[in-house]
C-alpha cells in the first residue's frame, strides 16, 4: 500500500476525552472514530488490525473443533422470554420495535438463539459434542461506555456455544476452549491469566475470565505470580484429554474481585502474591441445563431423551485492540506484535523525487509485496523526522529506511520497532532479512 493512496487520518493533538493510552493512540493513529457514545467507526488502519485479531481467534476456535456460523444481530424478544432473560437483562438491552410493533432487540449475546437453532436441527446424541461459534457485533447499552473500544456499547465479540450429553462431556468441551483461549491470546503477544469468575447474568457454576494485567484495567484481580509467565500449552496437545492442563493452570490461586477469597490468597507464599488490575479479554462458562431445560433443547439418547449440557465462551475481539496497545506501547506510539500489526513492514523514502531513492524504494516495495509481505510505502514528502514519528506511532514492526546518504555508500537502514535496533546494510541484505530469503 502506498501511503499516498491510503487513508490514514493521523491526529496531531492528543484527544482530550481519552483517559487511557490505548484510547488516545487509537484516536491519534486514525484507527477509530467515535460516532456516538461507545459506538465507533473502524477506519482502515483499525479495521486491518481488527481483521487480523479476528482471524487468529477463528483459527484457534477451529483448531479446537468449533464450527463457525453467523447469527443475526437482531433477535425476537419472544425468544428471550422463553429463557426468562427478557425481563432480567435490564437497561443494557437495546429494545426495538419493527413496523408491525413486534418486539425485537439488538443481541447482547446469543445463548437463546443458538439454543433455538440447536433444538430445531439436532435430534440425536450421536451428533454431539457440538461447538458452534460466530464473530458478530453485539450491543449493550452500558451505563458508562468509556476507554474507547475497551468498553463500547457496540462491540465485536466471538461467542462459541457447546452442546454435550452430560456434565463430564461438557467439561471436556470447556477444557478445549480453555486451552484454545490460552493459545489465542499468546499468539497476539498477550499473557492472559485464567481466573475464577462470577457467572453473572448468564448463570452457571464453572467459569473463568481471561485477564491481561494492566494498570488501566477495570477489574481488581488476585493471583499467584507464576501464572503470569506460564507459557501457553501450544497446539500439539491431545484435545480429548486436557484435564491435566486445566488443573495445572487452576491449582494456583487466581480470582477476580467478585470471587476473591482473602484467606485462600493469604496461603499463597508472600513473594508470589500478586494483586493487580486487569482487563477481561475472554470469559468462559459452563452452565449445564440453564437454557436447554426451559427452552427444551433435547436429543434422543440411547436410553431416552437427554436435555443437553451447554457452555458459552466469549472473546472481546474489539476490546483486544485496546488490550494489546495497553500491553505494548512506548512514548513514541504503538508497538504491535507482528501477528496483528496492520502492516508487516514500512518502506520509508527519505527523499521523494530523488531518482536513486525512488528507484530503490520501488524495488524494495515490489520485492516485499512479491514475497507476500503486507508493506506500507511511505512515499509522502514530509520531513524525515515526521516520517519516522508517524511510522513509530502506528507501530510498524520493521521499517526499511532509504535515503540519499546511505545509498551513496550502497546502504539502507533497517529498524526494528520493538527493540529499537538499527542495522545499516545493503538493500539486498535488508530485503533478504525481511522476506526470510
Ligand atoms: P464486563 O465484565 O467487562 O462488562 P462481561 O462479563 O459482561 O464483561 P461477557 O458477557 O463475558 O462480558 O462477554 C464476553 C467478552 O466480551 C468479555 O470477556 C469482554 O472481553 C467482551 N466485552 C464485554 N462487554 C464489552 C464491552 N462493553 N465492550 C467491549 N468488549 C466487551
Ligand atoms: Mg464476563
Amino acid at each position: 500500500m502506498r501511503l499516498s493512496r491510503f487513508f490514514l487520518p493521523l491526529l496531531k493533538e492528543t484527544p482530550a476525552e481519552a483517559q487511557i493510552v490505548s484510547h488516545r493512540l487509537m484516536l491519534r493513529t486514525g484507527m477509530i472514530r467515535q460516532e456516538a457514545a461507545g459506538i465507533y467507526a473502524w477506519l482502515p488502519l483499525g479495521f486491518k488490525v481488527l481483521k487480523k485479531i479476528e482471524k487468529i481467534v477463528q483459527e484457534e476456535m477451529q483448531r479446537a473443533g468449533a464450527i463457525e456460523l453467523l447469527m443475526p444481530t437482531l433477535q425476537l424478544a419472544d425468544l428471550w422470554r422463553e429463557s426468562g432473560r427478557y425481563e432480567d437483562y435490564g437497561q443494557e438491552m437495546l429494545r426495538i420495535k419493527d413496523r408491525h410493533e413486534r418486539e425485537m432487540l439488538y443481541g447482547p449475546t446469543n445463548e437463546e438463539m443458538i439454543t433455538e437453532i440447536f433444538r430445531g436441527t439436532v435430534k440425536t446424541y450421536k451428533d454431539l459434542p457440538l461447538n458452534l461459534f460466530h464473530v458478530q457485533w453485539k450491543f449493550r447499552d452500558e451505563q458508562r461506555p468509556r476507554f474507547g473500544v475497551m468498553r463500547g456499547r457496540e462491540f465485536l465479540m466471538k461467542d462459541a456455544y457447546s452442546f454435550d450429553i452430560d456434565e463430564a462431556a461438557a467439561r471436556r468441551s470447556y477444557n478445549r476452549m480453555f486451552v484454545a483461549y490460552l493459545n489465542t491470546f499468546a499468539r497476539m503477544g498477550l499473557k492472559a491469566v485464567p481466573m475464577r469468575a462470577d457467572t453473572g447474568p448468564i448463570g452457571g457454576d464453572l467459569s473463568h475470565e481471561f485477564i491481561i494485567l494492566a494498570d488501566t484495567g477495570e477489574s481488581a484481580v488476585f493471583c499467584h505470580k507464576d501464572l503470569v509467565d506460564m507459557p501457553a500449552p501450544g497446539t500439539d496437545v491431545d484435545w480429548d484429554d486436557l484435564q491435566h492442563i486445566f488443573e495445572e493452570r487452576t491449582s494456583l490461586y487466581a480470582a477476580t474481585e467478585e470471587m476473591h477469597d482473602a484467606d485462600a490468597f493469604a496461603k499463597v507464599p508472600e513473594d508470589k502474591q500478586l494483586s493487580a488490575r486487569g482487563i477481561e479479554v475472554g470469559h468462559i462458562f459452563y452452565f449445564g441445563e440453564k437454557y436447554s431445560k426451559p427452552m427444551r433443547a433435547v436429543v434422543n439418547g440411547p436410553d431416552g431423551d437427554i436435555t443437553v449440557h451447554m457452555g458459552s465462551y466469549g472473546i472481546g475481539v474489539s476490546r483486544l485492540l485496546g488490550a494489546i496497545i495497553e500491553a505494548s506501547h512506548d512514548d513514541n506510539g504503538i508497538i504491535w506484535p507482528e501477528s496483528v500489526a496492520p502492516f508487516d513492514c514500512a518502506v520509508i523514502n527519505l527523499r521523494v523525487g530523488d531518482a536513486g531513492c525512488d528507484a530503490a524504494c520501488e524495488e524494495a516495495y515490489a520485492a516485499l509485496q512479491k514475497a507476500g509481505r503486507d508493506v506500507l510505502y511511505h512515499d509522502g514528502d514530509d520531513r524525515p523526522g515526521a516520517k519516522f514519528a508517524s511510522m513509530d506511532l502506528i507501530g510498524i514492526p520493521h521499517q526499511l529506511i532509504i535515503g540519499p546518504k546511505g545509498l551513496a555508500d550502497g546502504n539502507v537502514e533497517l529498524k526494528n520497532r520493538a527493540t529499537g535496533e538499527r542495522q545499516v546494510l545493503p538493500l539486498a541484505a535488508a530485503l533478504a532479512q525481511l522476506t526470510g530469503a
